[in-house]
């Protein structure tokens, strides 16, 4: 038996980079897959036609995961379509990288939103459905920047440190309802968020990672299979860091 053979997972942002690594492993692991994308509609039908060639049943949405309507409304019409949601992977994020002194207010906003408000309003969508089944896993996608701050990243630091107390919180509350709830905060993973980075900035990351080597989409999707399946039954309220030992 495949390790998510027939759960039901919703994965935000997975038209690119790690959103979509995840999706294709967890759609050879055997997951029946609802996942959705802000802007990036051709990408988010090729996926879905690339998930279903394993086999299983999957469906794009257009959902701005920072809408707190379109994400309960989001999960409504997956329970229509799935029936059920046992797996939630909060990984839709964006970066308005600037040092604090030049950093406007609606930079500040659209990262809190887009990173810590949709963690809240897809949790909040999904608790429903979870606690009638009572067992649900929720991954929450932090980064090592919310453990460990960076310049220039105040905001978004901010935001991957809230998903953090979040995470927990979640976990002392429904735990006893069989829901767990972890985060995993990657280090430098190669994707088009890391792309925009100049290469002064990738090089002093890259030196510093005991590993010597950037992390992959697929890096990250093998850890969050294995908190959404079964396997990680016995683990809630943890963050995993998957950054190649940089925290270390
Ligand atoms: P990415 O390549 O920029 O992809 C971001 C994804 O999120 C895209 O699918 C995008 O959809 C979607 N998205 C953005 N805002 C959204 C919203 N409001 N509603 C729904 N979907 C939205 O980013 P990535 O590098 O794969 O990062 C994925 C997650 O990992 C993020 O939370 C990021 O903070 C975190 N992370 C990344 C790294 C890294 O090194 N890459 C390190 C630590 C943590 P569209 O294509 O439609 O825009």
């Amino acid at each position: 038996m495949k390790l998510l053979e027939n759960k039901v997972a919703i994965i935000t942002g997975a038209s690119r980079g790690i959103g979509r690594g995840i999706a294709l492993k967890f759609a050879q692991e055997g997951a029946n897959i609802a996942f959705t994308y802000l802007s990036s509609v051709e990408k988010g039908l090729a996926l879905e036609k690339e998930l279903e060639t394993y086999g299983i049943k999957a469906k794009g949405y257009q959902s701005d995961a920072a809408d707190f309507k379109a994400a309960d409304d989001l999960v409504t019409a997956v329970v229509a379509e799935f029936g059920t949601v046992d797996i939630l992977v909060n990984n839709a994020g964006i970066t308005r990288d600037t040092l604090l002194m030049r950093m406007s207010e609606q930079q500040w906003d659209e990262v809190m939103n887009a990173n810590l408000k949709s963690v809240f309003n897809l949790t909040k969508a999904v608790q429903k459905p979870m606690l009638k089944q009572r067992k649900g896993s929720i991954i929450n996608m932090s980064s090592v920047v919310g453990v460990k701050g960076n310049p220039g990243q105040s905001n978004y630091a901010a935001s991957k440190a809230g998903i953090i107390g979040f995470t927990k919180s979640v976990a002392l509350e429904l735990g006893s309802r069989n829901i767990r709830s972890n985060a995993i905060a990657p280090g430098f993973i190669e994707t088009e968020m890391t792309g925009a980075l100049d290469e002064k900035t990738v090089q002093g990351w890259r030196d510093a990672i005991p590993l010597k080597r950037v992390g992959t989409a697929e890096d990250v999707a093998n850890v969050t299979a294995f908190l959404a399946s079964d396997n990680s039954a016995y683990v809630t309220g943890q963050v995993i860091n998957v950054c190649g030992g940089m925290l270390t």
